[in-house]
């Protein structure tokens, strides 16, 4: 951790103070400025989210049933604050340096892709004010060049939340509250960039990329911000 790190204790006096410092040092000008974005690049490692095992191409040599997945780190620390900063504190600024850290660790592809945004839960997106997946997946099509776009292809059905139910439930109910947009054209050439923020159990994850396999998509990579803590 870069020495002068901004006391959490008081993140909202924080706020109010330095709005545009950075959220790891305090240094005035970007929300999260070059060394600290690198201190977090740093603590990268290429890890399977479902079994935790190291990757390679963020494949998994145990879980083969999951497509290419990358995570840029363990939802703590440094990252774990500006995901909940961004998230929770609705700090949008946050979402161009958490899509550059996205992009830094994806594979380079100068095939057509698509960024596809889990998408969120609408009375989230109301009390937010933002949609913080979309937002982020804008960015990082942004990032990728011009033969990304971003494209809300995928919807939810159902408004519900993982929070409190067994796992058995909570995959029933993260199969059944996804659908793929109506009218929506699966290019079996395409690379589609499932992304989400943080990845718990994985279910909602897991019935996306179903649903999207289920429409026809052959290419399909799994962009996280985060891993929930590991135990
Ligand atoms: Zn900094
Ligand atoms: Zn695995």
């Amino acid at each position: 951790m870069p020495n002068n790190v901004k006391n959490t204790t008081f993140p909202g006096l924080f706020d109010l103070l330095a709005p545009h410092s950075c959220r790891g040092c305090g240094q005035i000008g970007h929300v999260l400025c070059n060394r600290c974005k690198n201190y977090i690049l740093s603590n990268h490692k290429a890890l399977c989210p479902h079994c935790k095992a190291p990757t390679k191409a963020g494949q998994c040599r145990h879980c083969k049933n999951l497509p290419p997945t990358f995570v840029i780190g363990e939802r703590s620390g440094l990252l774990g604050d500006i995901v909940h900063d961004y998230k929770y504190r609705s700090i949008r600024s946050l979402a161009r340096p958490l899509a550059e850290l996205m992009y830094e660790i994806l594979p380079p592809t100068d095939t057509p892709s698509v960024v596809v945004p889990l998408p969120t839960i609408e009375r989230h997106i109301r009390s937010r004010g933002f949609d913080h997946t979309k937002l982020i997946a804008k960015h990082l099509a942004n990032l990728q060049g011009p033969k990304c776009t971003t494209k809300p292809l995928l919807i939810r059905t159902k408004d519900t939340t993982q929070v409190g139910t067994n796992r058995t439930t909570r995959i029933n109910q993260a199969t059944s509250a996804y659908s793929v947009a109506p009218r929506t054209v699966i290019n079996p050439n395409t690379t589609y960039i499932l992304l989400d923020d943080v990845w718990t159990t994985g279910a909602s994850m897991r019935a996306c990329i179903e649903k999207l396999q289920q429409a026809g998509a052959t290419q399909i990579i799994v962009a996280l911000l985060s891993l929930s803590r590991i135990s």
